[in-house]
């Protein structure tokens, strides 16, 4: 059964079907285009078991500065790539690929790719996007009634209002980010009847003008490193993000955030953003967004949440409620290219109030007049193409229930890899998964047993020997290319909050088994034992 109009119900296994159809070969360019359009992994598996070649020696085919001077023929073109390029590259859509947020995408996006780039629309103006741009704007609707759950006249009266919008479309969590910040700034330091506004006149005549020594941005330790590129865009500067330290569970402490809110105001600093986060990148862990709503909203400051990564749980009801107080937020980011199986190239911030955006409005003489509906008059990018398309398409084919079994799958899966970790004497479970995102690291038993009755001194030398065990597991398993798992640095509060390097794994693709998972493990603690210095002199260290 494929996931067809019929369909009176979606099944996990038409989902499964969904990421892997089977082909007919056809000719040359047609079978490669073929295989790419239905059986993206099959190809690239095909293509990229071959070799494994070190990045020094793939930077060799890429040397050459020189544009060429001689045209080439596509199809032998195509070779080149397939031979240079595709080969080489990574393979994002296996199912043993579990170490990061890009994944398997279902099997209808390459065609609809095609088109949209076909079509080659541009949405910064209604000119080069008729239909796009209502369809864009529709996007933008649904997300915004997934997070805000509006009603239905709200939605009639601006979903499509030349002067509002519900959010903006652009090509990912970073600029989605930057985007609301920006909006916080300009309605912040906005235009009175002595200042122009800090659109007009800039950061530093707005901050003379409101009286203010300066503007903060608060977020938890576990902050993506994007809101600090925005701050340091938007003239505030990376060190006025603050970094509130989190608790045990990687969540912002409540507590300390207040404090910081009310030292700053006394220092007569700004708070501009508070900032929760919806599955941290690191850990995938969930901010308590009701408590940071009404801290915002007492120091009367822009709450944003960045769900960039974790915004697609609102599409389960299952555990949506984990999302608690995102609906409180003024502006909330989401990439549909994270975990709503869209290519990347698709993020989107949606704002509470349709009119905030008025604060970053531009126009220009040919193009995003005054009262038009152009979408580029609400974005920071300029030309932008119809990736919406690529969500509307992904809603419609999975729709929400579809996405539920996705995302439910996803973390049952995780709490799976969790209890396998958890029951494994030799390995060591460091996050806990609250999404589908979790941490751990190889421990032998004995290691374990020695590091609990360690003075902290002791504790310190065994972590060393293990995180560089962790990182020389992680390189060798990544080069022999079976699997493949992320590495990252983090706070870890039962080794008094030392940074350790852990593994990191995030179970988005559909088609990742229990075995799949079993046999990472294996391999793990087989690849320790190729380790000829760092698990000797851990086990030496153990004996009694
Ligand atoms: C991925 C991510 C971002 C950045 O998004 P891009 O699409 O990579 O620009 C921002 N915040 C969080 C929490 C993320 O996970």
């Amino acid at each position: 059964m494929t996931l067809s109009k019929r369909a009176a119900k979606v099944s996990e296994e038409s989902l499964h079907r969904i990421f892997t159809i089977p082909v007919a070969p056809d000719s040359t360019l047609g079978r490669i285009e073929n295989e790419i359009s239905q059986n993206l992994a099959g190809f690239l598996g095909a293509h990229i078991a071959a070799t494994e070649q070190a990045l020094s020696e793939i930077e060799k085919d890429f040397a050459n500065s020189l544009i060429p001077e001689e045209p080439a023929f596509v199809s032998d073109h195509m070779h080149h790539l397939l031979d240079k390029l595709v080969s080489q590259s990574v393979h994002t859509s296996s199912p043993n690929f579990i170490g990061h947020m890009t994944s398997a995408l279902p099997y209808f996006i390459l065609p609809l790719s095609k088109l949209m780039v076909g079509l080659n629309q541009n949405l910064v103006k209604i000119e080069t996007s008729k239909a796009f741009t209502p369809m864009e704007r529709q996007v933008l609707g649904m997300m915004h009634r997934l997070v805000y759950q509006g009603d239905e006249p709200f939605y009639q009266q601006w979903m499509h209002s030349a002067n509002h919008s519900l959010g903006a479309f652009c090509s990912g969590g970073t600029i989605a980010n930057l985007t609301a910040l920006w909006v916080a700034r300009n309605n912040l330091l906005k235009p009175d009847a002595n200042f122009k506004g800090v659109a007009r006149e800039g950061l530093y005549k707005a901050l003379k003008h409101y009286q203010y020594d300066g503007l903060a941005i608060l977020v938890s330790a576990r902050g993506h490193y994007s809101l600090k590129k925005s701050a340091d865009v938007l003239g505030i500067g990376q060190d006025s993000v603050i970094a509130i330290p989190t608790d045990e569970n990687n969540k912002i402490d409540c507590q300390l955030l207040k404090a910081k809110c009310q030292q700053l105001a006394d220092e007569n600093i700004r708070v501009l953003s508070i900032v929760g986060v919806a599955g941290t990148t690191e850990t995938g862990n969930i901010d308590p967004l009701t408590q940071m709503a009404e801290i915002a909203q007492h120091y009367g400051a822009h709450f944003h949440v960045d769900a960039a990564w974790g915004g697609a749980t609102l599409l389960s009801k299952k555990y949506r409620p984990m999302l608690k107080g995102i609906e409180l937020a003024d502006s909330v980011t989401i990439d549909a290219h994270k975990q709503m199986y869209v290519p990347m190239g698709a993020g989107l911030v949606v704002f509470k109030n349709p009119a905030s955006v008025a604060a970053i409005e531009h126009h220009a003489e040919y193009i995003l007049r005054k009262g038009s509906k152009d979408l580029g008059s609400h974005t920071l990018e300029g030309s932008r193409p119809g990736m919406a398309m690529l969500v509307y398409a992904a809603l419609h084919v999975i729709s929400r229930p579809g996405y539920e079994l996705l995302i439910n799958s996803s973390i049952e899966k995780a709490h799976y890899f969790a209890e396998l970790i958890t029951q494994h004497e030799d390995f060591e479970l460091i996050t806990a998964p609250e999404l589908c995102l979790l941490t751990y690291r190889y421990n032998p038993a004995s290691v374990q047993a020695l590091l609990a009755n360690a003075d902290d001194a002791q504790q310190e030398t065994i972590n060393i020997i293990l995180d560089k065990l962790t990182k020389f597991i992680q390189k060798r398993q990544r080069e022999n290319g079976k699997s493949f798992v992320s590495r990252t640095r983090i706070e870890v509060k039962k080794y008094q909050g030392r940074k350790t390097l852990v593994f990191r794994v995030v179970l988005a693709n559909p088609l990742t088994s229990k075995t799949i998972l079993q046999d990472v493990l294996t391999e793990q603690m087989q690849l320790a034992l190729e380790s000829e210095t760092f698990l000797p002199k851990l086990l030496s260290m153990s004996k009694p």
